[in-house]
């Protein structure tokens, strides 16, 4: 739900948003939709707006990209609260994080490689790729054993376990209202083997970590929100409220990626375009 703008007395210091960008790339119009959308929200009720670098996945993220996208928000004018969180910095709170997980019984190791996942018979696909089918869930203690001395493994939530321990749950969306948490993707990782944590986890942990209350996001991430619940109520922490944007299209039609060279916004500054026409061109239904 949008805080209504009602005037100073209504200033809510317990609102809080955030843009929370990975630096893989340059930001595009699609970023800037959803930072100006969650700046608006904190702005306006009086709340905090934090910005909060995911760089947790050390092969594809680039300091470079990160000082060009703070470069690119603050020429939208946008101005966030305190400093910017990285994600890099706070890998010790994601494995505290997955030891409770696997404490509760609700988290196992798995040693699938994408190519045996891909190759499971029976895995429907999804836009994601195909939903795990479940191979390691049900190990034999030995084997796993044997397997955890001898490799480094991923480690992926029992859904059907940590539902049974949660009962059912539901989250709200501004756009589509109440939601029952259904996970399509089967069991997904929350700590991948290569970096020792995972989107899934690592985004639970630091949105309620930084009091967050309202999560602004574009459409892409409204499935992954039903499995971020799941975490959040394992792990005893508040849901936030969900605003997921639509995405915006390039003019070929699909979703803007950050491939999409001329709709970054360094290209568009380049261009000569300025910050009001930017955000004039994001969609937003008020002013
Ligand atoms: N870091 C994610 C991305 O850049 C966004 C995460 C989120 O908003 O939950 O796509």
């Amino acid at each position: 739900m949008t805080a209504p703008y009602l005037g100073v007395e209504t200033v809510d210091k317990l609102i809080a948003s955030r843009f929370a960008p990975s630096p893989t790339g340059q930001l595009h119009r699609g970023h800037a939709l959803s930072a100006v959308m969650a700046w608006r929200l904190a702005r306006r009720a009086g709340g905090r707006f934090l910005l909060r670098i995911e760089d947790i996945d050390t092969t594809r993220c680039r300091p470079e990209h990160e000082a060009a996208m703070l470069d690119d928000l603050a020429w939208l004018g946008l101005d966030w609260d305190g400093p910017v969180w990285r994600q890099s910095q706070r890998t010790a709170h994601y494995a505290q994080a997955l030891d409770r997980l696997v404490a509760r019984g609700v988290a196992y190791p798995c040693f699938c490689t994408r190519a045996d996942i891909a190759a499971a018979a029976s895995a429907p696909h999804g836009p994601d790729g195909p939903a795990y089918p479940g191979s390691c869930r049900h190990l034999d203690p030995a084997t796993r054993a044997a397997r955890l001395a001898a490799e480094r493994p991923a480690w992926r939530l029992d859904v059907a376990a940590a539902q049974a321990r949660t009962g059912p749950l539901r989250w709200h969306d501004a756009r589509a209202g109440w939601q029952q948490v259904t996970v399509a993707t089967g069991d997904f990782v929350i700590a991948r083997r290569d970096i020792g944590t995972a989107y899934m986890l690592a985004v639970v942990v630091d949105d309620a970590a930084q009091g967050i209350s309202d999560v602004v996001r574009g459409v892409d991430l409204f499935d992954a929100s039903h499995g971020q619940v799941l975490l959040q109520a394992l792990l005893g922490l508040p849901t936030p409220r969900y605003h997921h944007h639509p995405l915006l299209l390039g003019a070929d039609g699909r979703r803007l990626a950050k491939r999409d060279g001329g709709e970054t916004l360094h290209a568009l500054r380049a261009a000569g375009a300025t910050p009001c026409e930017i955000i004039a061109g994001l969609g937003l239904d008020e002013g």
